[in-house]
C-alpha cells in the first residue's frame, strides 16, 4: 500500500516506534492519534473529544489551549530562539527561572540547574551526588536508597532508581548499588492489626537496618516522590515522612525530593515537600514547570549539597556536565510565564479545591464491586480494581481488567492510565466541578460495562 492512501494510524503502525507500547498491539490498530487540545480536552482525527483526565502524562497544569504560553514562547522565539549556559554564558529567561525557583522553594536552596527531562535532570543529582563525595574524599558514598514501585524515569541510572519491574526486565536493570526499599503502600504491605503509623516505624526501621547493613559512609542519598505517581498513585501513611527524615538526619545522608509530579500544586499546595512536612537537599521538577509546552526541568540545590561541588570546580576546574539544550531560553520563557499565570489565577489554591471534591467524587465509587482502594491526594487519584468478584477471575491476568476499563473509558470520552489493573487521574489544574463530575460519571458506567 502506498503511503497516499494509508492513513495517519497506519503510517504511525508503519513508521514510529513507540515509548512504553506493546509493539504487536500499535502494529495491529495503530494508535489513538490526538490532532489538537482546548483546555481540559484533547480531540483525535475524526473530531471525537476526549477528557484529557492524566493531563497529557500529569504534566499539562494548564490545559491544552493557554494563550498567555504560545505568546510567551513566540516572543522568546523572535528574541533569541538559543542560548547556552556553558562555559559562563546565560541568557535572561534562565536567570528569570533560576531566581523565581530558588526563592519560591519551600526550604532554603542556592542554585538551580537546568535539564530537559525528568529522567536527565535524576541523572544529573546522581553524578552530582558522585562528584560531591568525590569532592568530599568520601570515595566511598556511592550508593543510593529509593523504593520498590517509585518512578524517577527511563535513562540508565534514572531507571535504575526506579523500582518498577517493567522498567528494568530486559534491560539489565538496576545498576548495581541502587537499593529498594518497601513501597509505603499500606492497603497493600501492612501487616494484620499494623496502623498506619505503625507501617511507617516498620518502614522507617527498615531504612536503618539497610544503612547500617552497606554501612551510612557508602549511602549518598535517598531520593523519593512526596506521593508516588507512576507507581499507581501511593500517599503515604501518616508520619511516614516524619520518620524517615528522622533516620536520614541521624545518619547524615541527603534527601532528594523527585517533585517531577507533586510540584506546582498537584497535592493541593505549590510542593508535595510542603504537603508532607518534608525538608529536602534537592529538588527535582518538571512536566507541570512548563505545563509540558515545552521540554524543561530544573534541580534546586542546597548549600550542603551545591558547596562541596563547586568547591572542587574551583580546586580542579570544571564541572564536566550539561545539555546543549538544558535551559533552553524558549522553554525557561514559556516555564516563568506557567509560573506567573499559576500564581495570578491562584490556581494551586483552586487546584485543592477541585481535588479535595475529586477525591470525594471517587470516593462514591469504593464499593462498587470491582473496586478494591480509592485513592489519592490533591488533583492526583488512583483507583485500584480487582477481578477477585468477577464470574471468572482466573481469565483476568494482572493489568487486563485495568487495560480493559482503560479502554472503555476512552470510549466514554475520558482519557486515563492504566498502571496494572489501577486507573490513575490527573486532569489538567484548570479542571471545574463539572469536568471532575463527567470523568466519574463515566468510571461509574465503565465500571458496570466490565462486570
Ligand atoms: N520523576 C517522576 C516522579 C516522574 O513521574 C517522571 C515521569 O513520569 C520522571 C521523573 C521522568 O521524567 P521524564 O519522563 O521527563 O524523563
Amino acid at each position: 500500500m502506498t503511503d497516499d492512501i494509508m492513513t495517519p494510524e497506519m503510517r504511525d503502525a508503519r513508521y514510529v516506534m513507540h515509548p512504553l507500547t506493546d509493539a504487536r498491539a500499535n502494529l495491529q490498530s495503530g494508535p489513538l492519534i490526538i490532532d489538537r487540545g482546548e483546555g481540559i480536552h484533547v480531540y483525535d482525527l475524526a473530531g471525537n473529544r476526549y477528557i484529557e483526565a492524566m493531563a497529557g502524562l500529569w504534566s499539562v497544569g494548564l490545559g491544552f489551549s493557554e494563550p498567555r504560553l504560545v505568546a510567551a514562547a513566540t516572543r522568546q522565539m523572535e528574541r533569541l530562539p538559543y542560548y547556552h549556559p556553558f562555559s559562563q554564558k546565560g541568557h535572561g529567561p534562565m536567570v528569570d527561572l533560576a531566581e523565581r525557583l530558588v526563592t519560591m522553594a519551600p526550604v532554603p536552596m542556592s542554585k538551580a540547574f537546568f535539564t530537559n527531562s525528568g529522567s536527565e535532570a535524576n541523572d544529573t543529582v546522581i553524578k552530582m551526588l558522585w562528584y560531591r563525595a568525590n569532592a568530599l574524599g568520601q570515595t566511598q558514598r556511592k550508593k543510593i536508597i529509593s523504593r520498590q514501585r517509585a518512578y524517577h524515569g527511563i535513562t540508565i541510572a534514572a531507571a535504575s532508581l526506579t523500582g518498577i519491574p517493567a522498567n528494568h526486565t530486559g534491560f539489565d536493570l538496576p545498576l548495581p548499588g541502587f537499593l529498594h526499599l518497601t513501597a509505603p503502600h499500606y492497603r497493600r504491605f501492612a501487616r494484620p492489626g499494623e496502623s498506619e503509623e505503625d507501617f511507617a516505624t516498620r518502614l522507617a526501621a527498615e531504612l536503618e537496618e539497610l544503612i547500617l547493613r552497606e554501612g551510612p559512609e557508602t549511602i549518598a542519598a535517598f531520593f523519593g516522590e512526596p506521593v508516588m505517581g507512576a507507581g499507581g498513585v501511593i500517599v503515604p501513611p501518616r508520619t511516614y515522612w516524619e520518620k524517615i527524615q528522622a533516620i536520614l538526619e541521624r545518619y547524615e545522608i541527603l534527601l532528594v525530593a523527585d517533585e517531577v509530579i507533586c510540584g506546582f500544586g498537584r497535592t493541593g499546595r505549590m510542593f508535595g515537600c510542603e504537603t508532607y512536612g518534608i525538608r529536602p537537599d534537592v529538588m527535582v521538577l518538571s512536566k507541570q514547570l512548563s505545563s509540558s509546552y515545552l521540554p524543561i526541568s530544573a534541580i534546586l540545590l542546597n548549600g550542603r549539597m551545591f558547596e562541596p561541588i563547586a568547591d572542587l570546580t574551583h580546586t580542579i576546574g570544571t564541572f564536566g556536565h550539561g545539555f546543549t539544550g538544558g535551559g533552553h531560553p524558549v522553554a525557561a520563557a514559556v516555564a516563568v510565564e506557567t509560573l506567573r499565570i499559576i500564581d495570578e489565577r491562584d490556581l494551586v489554591a483552586r487546584a485543592a479545591e477541585a481535588g479535595a471534591w475529586m477525591q470525594e467524587r471517587l470516593a462514591t465509587l469504593a464499593d462498587h464491586r470491582l473496586v478494591d482502594e480509592v485513592r489519592g491526594v490533591g488533583l492526583m487519584a488512583a483507583v485500584e480494581l480487582t477481578p477477585a468478584r468477577l464470574a471468572d477471575p482466573a481469565a483476568w491476568p494482572t493489568g487486563a481488567l485495568g487495560r480493559r476499563a482503560a479502554q472503555l473509558l476512552q470510549q466514554q470520552g475520558v482519557i486515563s492510565r492504566a498502571m496494572g489493573d489501577t486507573l490513575a487521574f490527573c486532569p489538567p489544574m484548570i479542571i471545574d466541578r463539572e469536568g471532575i463530575d463527567a470523568i466519574v460519571a463515566a468510571l461509574r458506567t465503565t465500571l458496570d460495562l466490565c462486570l
